[in-house]
């Protein structure tokens, strides 16, 4: 069967490309976008991660500020530079990289950002307005899924959409925006009993189980959408998704592969809630 590639690299540069005119309109009236991001530390793939961020933000022609603190920074430290930068009518956004030092309460740094500056969509009261179908910031990841399908012209809506995975930030805000778009949608976990005779009734498969190559073809139905949100390096050092590509891809009719698929999309959302956070301060 013949299979469409989803180019998530393709559409994550139309969605930067978009924000960047969307900035110089807004430059033309006198207004600035400006994202903070602060890393606590210096993990080497939140380094990257960061370093990508700063430069998307140079990319659309916002101003990025960057607080890289050092891993004994307290949690009290941190909190009280969120605090400054919620007062800081200049700032639009805040970022904090997670994952951070495991004597920093995660959950207490995500409750302390004004959700008006919550770009990332961690916020209690982000996720509340999610789930109760009232504007705010969506999570990038899964908001990025959403565009990859409807950029790609796949309808959701009456769709069995299966997501793998039930995050925070993926799987379970993944299945209010799949709802949102009016598809049936069942969330698997750990504790799914017969995951293939789930998997198999999907028309829209979503795997975020952060498990390389777990997917393979048998669980996949013929002429399936599957959306690979998984990042691993396999034994050679290469980028490999949470799907068996290999086995899965001739059995559906459109795929994302690793990398190239949802990777790229989380930072264009970003830069996408970064926009949309100036309608809000
Ligand atoms: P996570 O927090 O580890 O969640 C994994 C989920 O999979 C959990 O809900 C877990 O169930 C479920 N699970 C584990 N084993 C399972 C099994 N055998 N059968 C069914 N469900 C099972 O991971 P995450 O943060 O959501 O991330 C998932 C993957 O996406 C990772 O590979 C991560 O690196 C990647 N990721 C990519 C991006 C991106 O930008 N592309 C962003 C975020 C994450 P329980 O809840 O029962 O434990």
């Amino acid at each position: 069967m013949s299979y469409q590639i989803i180019d998530g690299k393709a559409i994550s540069e139309q969605i930067k490309e978009e924000c960047r005119k969307k900035v110089v309109a807004y430059k033309e009236k006198g207004i600035e976008i400006t994202l903070a991001v602060i890393q606590v530390g210096a993990d080497p793939a939140s380094s990257v991660y960061v370093r990508n961020k700063k430069r998307a933000c140079e990319f659309c022609g916002m101003n990025s500020l960057s607080y890289e603190l050092p891993e004994e920074t307290t949690q009290e430290e941190l909190l009280t530079l969120i605090r400054k930068l919620n007062a800081d009518d200049k700032v639009n956004g805040i970022l904090v990289q997670l994952p951070l030092p495991k004597h920093i309460d995660e959950d207490l740094v995500i409750q302390t950002i004004d959700p008006k500056k919550d770009v990332d969509g961690f916020h209690p009261q982000s996720v509340g307005a999610l789930c109760i179908g009232q504007p705010g910031f969506v999570s990038c990841t899964p908001a990025g899924i959403i565009e990859l399908l409807k950029r790609s012209n796949i309808e959701i809506a009456g769709k069995e959409c299966v997501v793998i995975g039930r995050s925070n930030i993926v799987g379970k805000p993944m299945a209010l925006l799949l709802l949102r778009e009016n598809g049936t949608v069942t969330v698997c976990h750990s504790r799914t009993k017969d995951l293939k005779e789930v998997t198999k009734r999907a028309d829209i498969l979503i795997v975020a189980i952060g498990k390389p190559k777990f997917i393979t073809g048998d669980y996949v139905k013929e002429g399936a959408v599957v959306i690979d949100v998984g990042i691993h390096r396999n034994e050679d050092n290469k980028l490999c998704g949470d799907v068996d590509f290999e086995s899965v891809a001739q059995k559906t009719s459109a795929i994302t592969p690793v990398p190239g698929g949802v990777g790229p999309m989380t930072i264009a959302m970003l830069m996408h809630n970064c926009v949309e956070s100036v309608e809000l301060i």
